[in-house]
């Protein structure tokens, strides 16, 4: 400590030899408190000093702050006190930027500093380790963090900077001392704080004072000039042009279909890269990125092969294991003739010694016909040097001639499933590529490699959606708790956290400590709430920095005494009361009894106050719900009333958040509707779970025969079943036996025959045609939690969180 307030010239209040390696300036996303050192920033909406007691409280014991914090419990805290604590910030990781000599390069422009600095890291990842800002990170307070993650093994530094407000641009520049510099583009964003675009980009420019080499575009006059003028003597000044002499002047850019060939001259070479798009600000960002590339002596491979991968992101391709060792393209999104070629490119790429395959359906709508288009792409098949083709649909299969490698011909999907065998496959890269008509996905899954056969998928990105639909009923500034209780509804614990702590949500809230252990041990930091803190676990919740529900005076009185035997003040409490539920907290009778005990007492800082709704979800309980939101209004204003500081006030879970926004009170809990079911609004979600498995044996049974334990399933008529390796242990309500339930396989419904087992059940595929290994969803995007929910009597909640841990959750984004 005492090294770093000489640093950053403030006074320490503390030990000397406390040691710190972490900074944060959030106190939300704290890991590894005891090492870290917050910032106390000021700024228009929130101030750091506010948030000291909180920090404290996660264990966080070195501050810079702009006053001194006095307070008796304080003591073992380590304060270093300075006029401006973001000066301090950006002091100490200029500071920590000397330490290294490895090559940074510091991006800045109106627009794109992201993207370029995304893209220079992904092409560049496989060649150096490299320190990058995360997201966009590049503000006064962005730029410090950024840097500050510079370490000794790191071999590159690739940092944005970004400015509004005159003479910002000196502190970015001295924090990031770049050797290398990026000017993406002029634009007019924060010029209002600029007399005009001249002084604005005089401005930018201050950051490549220390570089030896700046890559920008010189078709800008103004930007070509200012740079010459300042620069030419001491830095290597590399240009890119489309009109004239330049480092990397542009010969030819050629659209063709949603790509673009760029053929350009560098010291006096002809180069071509072709790049996945065609819009003008990806080709000047991707410019920006090809010129870097050449100066930092990336080869031409190298730099075509990098493109590429960039464009698997852009194109939708998706890579994926197969079966009998082979790899799976999957391009069901570009079904064009010139997209061909991009991906056969990909194909040569992945190969790597293993047989080429192409499946292609028809291309439809090319204008082109049929003989010359098929023409076009056997000299593609030859030139690639594929040596298998599986060609679907007619118009393929009529100019079958054309190909001269081994082919396969089918004129539709559903033929080519039903007559090929897999395991024909082997050892081969496959590039699985239709038009989506021809709905290829289902050759991909046939041919995927299926390691768990039933498996409960979980759509983040529909989460995200979900979360995004309730905050947009939500005033911005009201606060978001979600309920992550019962394994997240059965979704998973730490990914779903780790998901919302990263979208920032206010609190999670989990049933019993034991969850909301599990979360801290695997480095959530949000705030969490337990709901049903348990006598035993009362040490426990302190040691993990949980928060409890109090819902009772004794809960209350046997938690003060583990708070006082901890010697903690001020642990934070969450109060619940009933005001209609009649389950647990504090009625209108006790309310001036625990009003009294909590007024003065040092042990407990009420964070907040909340009750339940019994009946949000249904108009005929209106009324009732109205009459609870009023007792609990006049109740927290009671309450509030007597504490000096502010109390959150929450009332509303989904169906409340969706029908009742007007009492949205400081905060909310979100529950059911984060997983994907609204009992209001339900086409504005997602589907977040899919629930599926695969079919292990069909068989033909006689008709008079039962099927399974107890011989309950009579066959009326010969039957073919299928039997699928999910049983009631995994979930599966033994209830759905005999018919209840149905199930989902290949579009159609097929229906359980028989008692459902332990770890598998039967279902008739009699009418549907099916085969082994076939997906069958139990519930997901097709049939839907609510329609199973109510086939079996009870509701969506019962049905997620009923789902076997021993159900492997996978998770994707789409
Ligand atoms: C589970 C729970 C919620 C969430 O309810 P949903 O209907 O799933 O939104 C809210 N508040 C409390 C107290 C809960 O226990």
């Amino acid at each position: 400590m005492n090294q770093i307030a000489q640093i950053i010239e403030g006074n320490l209040v503390g030990k000397d030899d406390f040691e710190v390696d972490r900074l944060s300036i959030d106190s939300r996303t704290l890991v590894l408190a005891s090492r870290t050192l917050f910032f106390a920033l000021e700024g228009d909406r929130h101030n750091g000093h506010d948030y000291i007691q909180d920090l404290y409280d996660k264990g966080v014991r070195a501050f810079v702050v702009r006053k001194p914090i006095v307070k008796d419990h304080f003591e073992d805290c380590n304060f270093i006190i300075v006029k401006n604590t973001l000066k301090a910030l950006q002091q100490l990781s200029s500071y920590h930027r000397k330490n290294f000599s490895y090559p940074v390069v510091a991006i800045t422009g109106s627009n794109g500093k992201t993207i370029v600095k995304e893209w220079l890291y992904q092409i560049l990842n496989p060649y150096f380790r490299i320190v990058r800002s995360p997201k966009s990170y590049n503000s006064q307070v962005g730029v410090p963090m950024s840097v500050w993650q510079m370490e000794k093994e790191d071999e590159l530094g690739i940092f944005e900077a970004g400015i509004s407000q005159p003479s910002e641009m000196e502190n970015l520049q001295a924090i990031i001392q770049p050797t290398g510099g990026i000017f993406t583009h002029l634009g007019s964003a924060h010029q209002e704080n600029f007399k005009d675009s001249g002084s604005l980009l005089l401005e930018k420019l201050k950051l490549f004072k220390s570089c030896d080499w700046i890559v920008y575009c010189s078709d800008n006059a103004l930007v070509d000039q200012e740079m010459v003028v300042h620069y030419e003597e001491d830095t290597e000044l590399l240009s890119w042009s489309k009109t004239k002499e330049a480092s990397l002047q542009i010969l030819s850019e050629e659209h063709i279909d949603r790509y673009t060939q760029i053929i350009a001259l560098y010291k006096g070479d002809e180069k071509t890269i072709r790049l996945p798009f065609s819009d003008a600000a990806s080709i000047e960002n991707a410019m920006h990125c090809w010129l870097t590339f050449l100066h930092l002596g990336l080869s031409d491979d190298n730099i075509r092969k990098g493109f590429l991968d960039l464009q698997a992101v852009a194109m939708r391709m998706e890579l994926k294991e197969g079966q009998n060792n082979c790899l799976l393209i999957n391009d069901f999104y570009n079904s064009d003739l010139g997209s061909l070629s991009i991906t056969l490119d990909m194909l040569n790429q992945y190969a790597q010694g293993r047989k080429k395959t192409l499946i292609l359906s028809d291309i439809l709508q090319t204008g082109l016909n049929k003989e010359k288009l098929y023409t076009q792409i056997a000299e593609l098949i030859d030139l690639n040097k594929i040596e298998k083709l599986v060609g679907i649909g007619d118009h393929i299969s009529s100019q079958s001639d054309l190909f001269k490698c081994e082919s396969y011909f089918y004129s539709n999907t559903e033929t080519f499933l039903k007559t090929i065998d897999t395991k024909v496959f082997k050892n081969e890269i496959i590039l699985i590529r239709g038009a989506r008509n021809f709905r290829f996905e289902r050759i991909s899954s046939a041919l995927q490699y299926k390691a768990h056969r039933t498996i409960l998928e979980v759509n983040l990105t529909a989460m995200v959606h979900n979360l995004n639909y309730f905050r947009s009923l939500l005033d911005a500034k009201t606060k978001l708790m979600v309920m992550v209780k019962a394994f997240s509804y059965g979704s998973g614990s730490s990914e779903i956290a780790n998901l919302l702590q990263y979208h920032r949500v206010d609190y999670l809230a989990v049933a019993i400590a034991d969850e909301g252990v599990e979360l801290r041990t695997e480095g959530i930091s949000t705030p969490i709430v337990v709901m049903n803190p348990e006598l035993h676990s009362f040490e426990t919740m302190i040691d993990y920095n949980l928060e409890p529900e109090i819902y009772s005076l004794s809960v209350l009185k046997n938690f003060e005494a583990v708070i006082k035997k901890s010697g903690m003040k001020n642990y934070p409490i969450h109060l619940k009361l009933d005001t209609g539920m009649y389950r647990m907290g504090f009625t209108d009778s006790e309310l001036d009894e625990l009003i009294s005990y909590l007024k003065d007492n040092p042990h407990f800082y009420i964070r907040s106050v909340f009750s339940h709704l019994a009946g949000s979800d249904e108009e005929v309980h209106d009324d009732y719900t109205e009459s609870q939101i009023k007792k609990f209004e006049i109740w927290t204003n009671k309450i509030r009333a007597v504490f000096p500081y502010q109390i959150d006030r929450h009332i509303l879970n989904t169906s409340g958040i969706e029908r009742f926004p007007q009492a949205q009170f400081e905060m909310v809990r979100l529950g059911i509707g984060l997983y994907g079911v609204s009992a209001t609004n339900q086409n504005k979600l997602m589907n977040v779970s899919s629930l599926k498995t695969t079919i292990s044996q069909i068989k033909w049974v006689d008709k008079g025969q039962t099927v399974g334990y107890s011989r309950k399933g009579k066959l009326n008529k010969k039957s073919r079943i299928g039997i699928i390796p999910i049983g009631y242990a995994d979930g599966f309500n033994r209830k759905l036996s005999n018919g209840v339930g149905q199930v989902l396989v290949n579009g159609k419904m097929a229906a359980v025959v028989g008692n459902i087992c332990m770890d598998m059940c039967i279902i008739d595929l009699t009418d549907i045609e099916a085969k082994e290994g076939d997906t069958v969803t139990i519930f997901g995007d097709d049939y839907s939690l609510s329609q199973m929910a109510e086939q079996l009597g009870t509701i969506p909640y019962e049905i997620l969180t009923t789902v076997s841990r021993r159900v492997k959750r996978i998770y994707f984004q789409e």
